[in-house]
């Protein structure tokens, strides 16, 4: 392996650049390369390292268009979070999905169980432990003839998300209860984004595919 001499900055780079890639190819021919040709070959490096880092990315986070660009952005406590929701229940027209780790909040059920009876075709997943909590409305729901289910596969399942007519959803921190309006620290987004809706939709689909029907109390 050539060793490191200073002869003008433009040969210290050339000669690190060959000592380090040779070492790593595990060779001494880069050594014998001229500065162009050492250029070219880190430049062709670079092309295919590029593709590979493309790839990665393919596999991240899925991306999706926001309609409007406008995002409503609601903030608890007493932010307006639960009258914002019931809004968008209120102007649901034909399709609402509901993902829900906890759902005590009378007049968040009162909006999904009026959609229902407008024709709306409602359907709700809840977390196990509304099976059992005290002010659940999964009894509500169930009761008025909503298929409901619930959602034991997880530890938690924890989402508080309401996709409405496939282009609108709803979702943050902001659990559909009473405290999360009225005492707790909390976040809701309401963007209109089909594209969104969409792949909110197969995330749903997902989760009632091994959820179980609810009956009700
Ligand atoms: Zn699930």
């Amino acid at each position: 392996m050539k060793t490191y001499s200073s002869e003008r900055g433009r040969d210290h780079g050339r000669n690190v650049i060959g000592d380090r890639v040779g070492c790593a190819l595990g060779g001494s021919w880069l050594n014998s390369m001229t500065e162009k040709e050492m250029r070219r070959f880190v430049l062709m490096l670079v092309m295919l390292l590029i593709p590979l880092g493309c790839q990665r990315n393919q596999a991240g986070p899925a991306t999706a268009k926001v309609s409007d660009g406008n995002i409503a952005v609601y903030f608890s406590p007493n932010g307006g979070c639960t009258d914002a929701i019931v809004k968008a229940l209120d102007g649901a027209k034909s399709t609402l999905l509901v993902h829900a780790y906890s759902f005590t909040s009378a007049p968040i059920a009162k909006a999904v169980v009026d959609a229902h009876k407008r024709g709306v075709k409602v359907q709700v997943i809840l977390d196990k432990s509304q099976r059992t909590e005290k002010y659940s409305s999964a009894d509500f729901v169930a009761h008025a003839g909503i298929p409901t289910f619930i959602d034991e596969k997880h530890q938690i399942a924890h989402n508080k998300i309401m996709i409405i007519d496939g282009e609108t959803v709803i979702t943050g921190s902001f659990n559909f209860t009473k405290s999360a309006e009225e005492h707790n620290a909390e976040n809701l987004l309401v963007i209109r984004s089909k594209d969104l809706a969409e792949k909110y939709t197969a995330n749903w689909q997902a989760h009632a595919e091994h959820s179980v029907e609810y009956q009700g109390r």
